[in-house]
């Protein structure tokens, strides 16, 4: 079997953070498979096939390029952001290991992109210069009370927060819960970064406090970054802020 699957990250918007090595893996597919308006983003080239579909449709999806894989062609999976962070390369190993035998024999490979909360965390300084994690606030795979255990336990840990998929129309009280949840953990005035569209033109940059943090500031493209009790704010006058997190840890914090 010749076929191969690469599973390949766009980066947050902007053509200059799409890797050369992800550029060169979508030159060389003859079939892109993808979220429509992530395909949307990469240049048409004459002889390769798209395959879009729907942003829920990702075990189907992850199931279709595998076929088409295995019947011999080069086929590219794109994602937004990085593959691997709460996106398609999971979803493929999902079908890998639940589906035909035959698709462990392909040759796959996840091409790494820039994800949201390191394209966010660049834009304000440096919030996750100390230990830090990640969760995605949506509950359709996983359930809430699950979110909001680990919300706690990263606060208390002492853990910057990056939150991925913070509301949707679908899931309109999470996000506020989730603020709630921290409240009772994290001084009121922890930084709290909302990242919107980053790289992308609808692109706004908001930093709060963990006190004031309104979540109708946030929609789906939003990532969110919850400080520590060690995150910090420079003032400079005339110029935006910059967050960040001292490398090194102070007595009790
Ligand atoms: N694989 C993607 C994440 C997919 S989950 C990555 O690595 O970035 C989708 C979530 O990612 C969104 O709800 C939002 O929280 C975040 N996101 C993706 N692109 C973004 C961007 N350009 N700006 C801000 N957040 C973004």
């Amino acid at each position: 079997m010749s076929g191969s699957l690469s599973v390949i990250g766009l980066g947050p918007g902007n053509p200059e953070t799409l890797t050369p090595e992800a550029a060169a893996a979508l030159e060389a597919a003859d079939a892109l498979y993808g979220y429509g308006p992530y395909l949307d983003r990469v240049p048409a080239r004459a002889g390769q096939t798209r395959h879009a579909s729907d942003n829920r449709e990702e075990d189907a999806r992850a199931a279709a390029a595998l076929r088409h894989a295995a019947e011999g062609a080069r086929v590219a999976m794109v994602s937004g952001g990085d593959p691997g962070v709460f996106a398609m390369a999971a979803a493929v190993c999902e079908q890998i290991e639940s589906g035909d035998a035959a698709w462990r024999q392909l040759d796959v490979a996840v091409v790494p992109g820039i994800t949201a909360m390191l394209a966010v965390a660049a834009r304000v300084g440096a919030p996750l210069g100390h230990d830090f994690c990640a969760m995605s606030l949506s509950d359709n795979l996983k359930p809430w009370e699950l979110i909001e255990r680990r919300l706690a336990a990263a606060a208390g840990a002492g853990f910057v927060i990056a939150l991925y998929n913070p509301i949707s129309r679908a899931r309109p009280w999470q996000l506020g819960k989730a603020f709630e949840r921290l409240r009772q953990q994290l001084p009121p005035s922890t930084p709290v970064v909302f990242g919107r569209a980053v790289g992308r033109e609808q692109e706004t940059v908001l930093v709060s406090e963990l006190e004031k943090a309104d979540p109708s500031v946030a929609d789906m493209a939003t990532l969110i970054i919850v400080g520590s009790p060690m995150t910090r704010v420079i003032a400079r006058p005339g110029r935006a802020p910059l967050v960040y997190t001292p490398r090194f840890v102070e007595d009790g914090k």
